[in-house]
């Protein structure tokens, strides 16, 4: 079985690392060494407590599952402590694992979860399920609290192409698949899923159904809980299976219950979602753009004309040039480009990059206007160039923050969405959010998913990492991007979802009938509280 580091990004080894120049930007920009200066501990140097499953609880489990499939060794409980956030990083690395589930159990099939979660709620364990372990938003840390144990779910048994209808353009999934896994099974029917988040090699498709996950192409595509057709859910006190009807008039979509439910309500063991033919074409390309307001501004009238493409990510200023510092091989190049718009006037510009997939011939017409319209709005085009460096270097980002935390940086993200006439506003309210809790900060920002109403904003952060109190210094940083957030009215999440980080704000998004509401349906699914405690809803 593939396993990521318990520490970080990947596999052993896997992965671009920082190139030379980038200690040089660390010690400008930041005021760090630039060198090594902190290294996650070795796994024998964990601390981890006992597994504390009472010997009759672990029998039923092993009954449910096979025994095999029930797993407490120290290895597998690590691997199984947390996400990938900074924070859950930062405990990872230091060893801090006492959070580590007691077993990991491993299921096989729907009937298996239903027996597992009926053991689970009758002796008071806590169940957290488990996909791709990607979560960024504490969605994985098992609570001990009240609990007489508790077990990492995981899903990845689950992992069925279960039926692809060819002619209806829809195929049933197992939850612990992994994306490039249905890709490479849809691809066999020359089809695809067309879902690709960051984290693309390691998430499955429960947990980016269970999350709402964006993938690059949703501008074109739709995020993935447009194209959930129907989910199974194993509850504690049941089964809610949906139909996968194309449209339905009976009342509210019970779908929608389940996704984005995060595991708090039930597992899904099953999600039907719409697929696409496979695109025999793709065009990325780079734009650049005098400003970010004048950037976004295009993109608006893209999105509102009927011409946005599948993909398209404006980066500000300050995003603009750190990716360009921190570019591995051909960062040269692209340096040297950028150095040329500015002689055109686009002073430090601001970069559009935009892609299509499909027919060649279907790109060309659908680019025309689209390149009209972004010519005539005052953009820049800078070539195929700056779009197949941004696609190359797509799923480097995580394993290069690796680096950066060796180096003694904090860096983190924070993402939300709002009106296009709150765009600018939000932007600079979180950017001061962030530079003002952190002093020495850098903040980079860029748009990804546009919609008829408004976009995404998604900021990338770095600074100096306080040694004495690294998780204190990111928490106030991120209350601090939380209520500006909260105070523009913009959403907490626009993808990553709630987990436990995002529980603060949620009334401010909620309300306190939606609070109840929520909590009325996880009551009723899970009358013992045993399904990941503190995700969604405050326990
Ligand atoms: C480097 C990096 C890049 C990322 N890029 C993106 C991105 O581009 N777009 C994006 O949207 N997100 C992104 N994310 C966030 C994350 O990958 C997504 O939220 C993804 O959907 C999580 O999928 P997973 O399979 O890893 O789920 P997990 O992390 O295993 O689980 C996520 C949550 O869902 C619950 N869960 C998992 N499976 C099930 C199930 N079958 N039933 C019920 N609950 C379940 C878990 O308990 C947990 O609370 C990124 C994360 C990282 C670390």
């Amino acid at each position: 079985m593939r396993e990521q580091v318990f520490w970080g990004w990947g596999e052993p080894g896997a992965g671009p690392t920082l190139p030379e120049h980038a200690g040089a930007f660390l010690r400008d920009e930041l005021g760090l060494p630039g060198s090594v200066v902190d290294e996650p501990v070795a796994l024998a140097d964990v601390r981890l407590s006992p597994p504390a499953l009472a010997a009759g609880v672990r029998a039923r489990l092993e009954d449910a599952v096979g025994a095999e499939h029930v797993l407490d060794d120290g290895r597998t409980r690590v691997l199984r402590c947390r996400g990938k956030s900074y924070l859950d990083l930062l405990a990872q690395r230091s060893g801090d694992c006492e959070a580590a589930p007691d077993a990991v159990v491993r299921p096989a099939r729907h009937e298996q979860v239903a027996a597992v979660l009926a053991t689970c709620a009758e002796a008071g364990v806590a169940v957290v399920p488990f996909g791709g372990g990607t979560s960024v938003v504490g969605g994985l840390e098992a609570p001990r609290e009240g609990f007489a144990g508790a077990v990492s779910l995981d899903l990845g048994r689950m992992d069925a192409v279960e039926s692809v209808d060819v002619r209806s353009l829809t195929a049933v999934f197992g939850p612990g698949l992994r994306l490039p896994e249905a890709e490479r099974a849809l691809a066999q029917h020359g089809l695809r899923l067309a879902h690709v988040p960051q984290s693309f090699e390691w998430a499955t498709v429960g947990g980016c159904v269970a999350t709402r996950s964006a993938g690059q192409s949703s501008t074109g595509h739709g995020r993935i809980d447009e194209n959930v057709l129907a989910v199974r859910c194993a509850t504690p006190a049941g089964e809610l299976a949906t139909l996968g009807a194309p449209a339905s008039a009976a009342g509210p979509a019970l779908r929608e219950l389940v996704v984005g439910s995060e595991g708090a309500i039930g597992v899904i063991t099953r999600a039907a979602l719409r697929v696409r033919p496979l695109a025999p074409a793709h065009r990325r390309e780079g734009w650049f753009a005098r400003s970010f307001a004048d950037g976004a501004d295009a993109l608006r009238r893209l999105e509102q004309d009927g011409l946005a493409p599948d993909v398209a990510r404006l980066s500000d200023e300050t995003e603009t040039r750190v990716s360009l510092a921190l570019a591995g091989p051909g960062g040269a190049a692209r340096r040297a480009g950028l150095a040329a718009t500015r002689a055109l006037g686009y002073g430090d510009g601001c970069l559009l990059v935009l892609g299509w997939e499909g027919e060649d011939r279907g790109i060309g017409t659908r680019r025309r206007p689209a390149a009209a319209l972004l010519r005539r709005a005052g953009l820049l085009y800078a070539g195929r160039g700056p779009g197949e460096a941004w696609a190359h270097a797509r799923f480097a980002g995580p394993h290069l923050r690796d680096d950066l935390l060796d180096r003694g940086t904090l860096v983190e993200t924070v993402e939300t969405a709002t009106s296009w006439s709150k765009l600018e506003a939000l932007r600079d309210a979180v950017g001061d959010a962030l530079r003002g809790a952190l002093g020495q900060a850098v903040v980079g920002c860029h748009v990804s998913h546009l919609y008829a109403t408004g976009a995404s904003l998604y900021f990338t952060v770095l600074s100096a990492r306080d040694g004495a109190d690294p998780a204190g210094q990111w928490t106030a940083a991120k209350r601090a991007a939380g209520d500006a957030i909260a105070a523009a009215g913009a959403t907490i999440t626009h993808h990553h979802a709630v987990g436990r980080d995002h529980v603060p704000w949620l009334a401010a998004e909620d309300g306190p009938l939606g609070l109840e509401l929520l909590r009325a349906l996880k009551e009723r699914c899970d009358p013992a509280g045993i399904m990941n405690p503190g995700v969604l809803v405050a326990g």
